[in-house]
C-alpha cells in the first residue's frame, strides 16, 4: 500500500518538533536555574542583628527606643529573606538581654561579643547589625551602611544595602567603611545600618512607621539579594 505525503505537511510536522525540542531546552534551562539559585540561598546563612535590647535601649528620644525599632525592622527583614529561601538567625528575636551580666559597663561588650559568637557558630555568611543613629544637635539625617575597611565583600554588600535605603529616605550619605566591634571581630561580610537619626524630625516619623519600616526591611532585603 502507497502511502502519500505532501511535502507542505512533511515540513509542518518537522517545524513542530523543532519548536518542542527548543521549548524544552529553554524549560530545562530556566528550571535548572531556578534550582540552583534556591540550593545557593538555602546554604547562604544570614544573621540579622537587631541592635542592643533588653536593659540597653540604644538610642533614645523620649519614649521612641532605638531596640525597638531596631527588632522590628530586624523581624521583618526575616521574613521577607524567609520567603526567598535563605537560611535566617536571629541574633534575638524579642527584646532581651543577650547575656546575664551584672556590670552595665561591661554588658555592651559582652552583648557584642555573644552577637559575634551566634554569627561564628551558625558559620554565617553574611551578618547584618540593625541600628539607628543619633546626635546632640538633631542635624544629620538619612541611613548609613559601615563595612569593614579591608572587606571588598563587605564593601560590596554596604554599598548594594545603601543604594536600596536612599531610595527609601534620600541622602548624600554613601557606604562607609566604620570601625566597630562587629566588623572587627566577625569572620562573616558583616555590615552595619543605621537607618536614620532618631534626633532628626524627618528621620524619626519615618521611623515610627510601620509602613517605613517594612520599606526599610524592603530595601535591606533588595541589597542583600542584588549580590547573593
Ligand atoms: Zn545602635
Amino acid at each position: 500500500m502507497l502511502i502519500i505525503i505532501k511535502k507542505g505537511f512533511v515540513k509542518q510536522i518537522l517545524i513542530s518538533f523543532i519548536i518542542v525540542i527548543f521549548c524544552l531546552l529553554v524549560y530545562e534551562h530556566i528550571s535548572s536555574d531556578k534550582v540552583a539559585a534556591v540550593m545557593a540561598r538555602g546554604n547562604t546563612v544570614i544573621v540579622i542583628d537587631a541592635g542592643h535590647g533588653g536593659r540597653d535601649p540604644g538610642a533614645v528620644y523620649g519614649t521612641i527606643y532605638e531596640k525597638n525599632i531596631n527588632l522590628d525592622v530586624a523581624k521583618r527583614l526575616q521574613k521577607i529573606l524567609k520567603r526567598k529561601d535563605y537560611k535566617v538567625v536571629m541574633t534575638r528575636s524579642k527584646d532581651v538581654n543577650l547575656v546575664n551580666w551584672k556590670d552595665n559597663g561591661s554588658y555592651q561588650r559582652a552583648s557584642l561579643w555573644q552577637r559575634a559568637y551566634i554569627s561564628k557558630k551558625k558559620n554565617a555568611a553574611i551578618l547584618v547589625s540593625i541600628h539607628c543613629n543619633s546626635d546632640s544637635r538633631g542635624a544629620f539625617f538619612g541611613p548609613q551602611t559601615f563595612y569593614h575597611p579591608r572587606s571588598g565583600r563587605g564593601r560590596n554588600l554596604a554599598v548594594s544595602i545603601q543604594e536600596e535605603l536612599i531610595k527609601v529616605r534620600y541622602t548624600r550619605r554613601k557606604a562607609i567603611p566604620g570601625n566597630y566591634y562587629l566588623l572587627n571581630n566577625t569572620y562573616s561580610t558583616t555590615v552595619i545600618v543605621e537607618l536614620g537619626y532618631l534626633s532628626n524630625s524627618k528621620d524619626r516619623n519615618f521611623l515610627s512607621s510601620p509602613e517605613f519600616r517594612q520599606k526599610f526591611a524592603q530595601a535591606i532585603a533588595d541589597g542583600i539579594c542584588k549580590i547573593y
